[in-house]
């Protein structure tokens, strides 16, 4: 047990100091951001290079926020909370992302939901994630769909149903291992950090997924009403 906490010791005091390392890199990357703004305002030739610069200052700050979330994901008081409002708020929230790319997002939800007991901050990250994916999976537009429905006993099931690509068989395998993305400005760091808080929560999250029809993921966490399994 000892061996134990001396790990988890190193693993927290690892876990700090990426925290500081990375608020560190988001100053001077901000900086540097505005001042080649100021010159893509000039609109000299370069303008291509400059585009080019603050694209890839955009996906650094892109891994470097996803690991922040990762070392330390913020605001982690528990209570109990109502999914069904979490999940329309963020809906709402990535609603306009979605319309942007022709992505209508649909609200399936049984009345009543039981409570989940969250650290409802973080349980929000776990869903834009999941939509932010399925809206990614669609550039052509599309339609996804959020069920939310009580699972016996004393469960709530929500799923993110897309209808993209899907993804290949052995693609699916490595989602969730670190930086593992096939996207031009990916992190892959999504699938691993929504893992995380959902397991945290004592749930659990999965990906079912068909090419060529679209992918579902699921995930089920414990709720008001069933044998108290806690949120560790
Ligand atoms: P990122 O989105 O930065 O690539 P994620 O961890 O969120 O990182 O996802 C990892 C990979 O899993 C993606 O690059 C993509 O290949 C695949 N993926 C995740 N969600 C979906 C989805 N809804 N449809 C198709 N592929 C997906
Ligand atoms: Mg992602």
């Amino acid at each position: 047990a000892e061996e134990l906490l001396r790990r988890s010791d190193k693993i927290e005091a690892a876990a700090q100091l990426a925290s500081s390392i990375a608020h560190e890199i988001r100053n001077p990357l901000a900086a540097i951001k505005w001042s080649l703004q100021t010159l893509q305002l000039e609109g000299d030739e370069n303008r291509k290079q400059v585009d080019l610069i603050l694209s890839e200052i955009d996906r650094i700050d892109g891994i470097v926020g996803d690991f922040l979330m990762l070392a330390k994901p913020g605001d982690s008081a528990v209570q109990m909370g109502d999914i069904r409002t979490l999940l329309a708020s963020t809906v709402q929230l990535m609603q306009i992302h979605a319309r942007k790319q022709g992505v209508r997002i649909v609200m399936d939800f049984a009345d009543p939901l039981p409570s989940v007991r969250m650290a409802e901050s973080q349980m929000k990250q776990v869903f834009i994630n999941l939509i932010k994916n399925a809206i990614e999976a669609m550039p052509g537009g599309g339609q996804i769909t959020v069920h939310a429905e009580p699972l016996e006993p004393g469960r709530v099931r929500v799923r993110v149903v897309d209808q993209g690509p899907g993804i290949p068989e052995d693609q699916l395998a490595r989602l969730g291992e670190p930086f593992f993305t096939t996207k031009e400005k990916g992190t892959g760091l999504g699938l691993m950090i929504s893992d995380k808080i959902v397991k945290q929560h004592g749930g659990t999250l999965s990906i079912q997924s068909q090419v060529g029809k679209g992918t579902t993921v699921e995930v089920v966490l414990p709720a008001a009403g069933g044998s108290t399994s806690s949120a560790s």
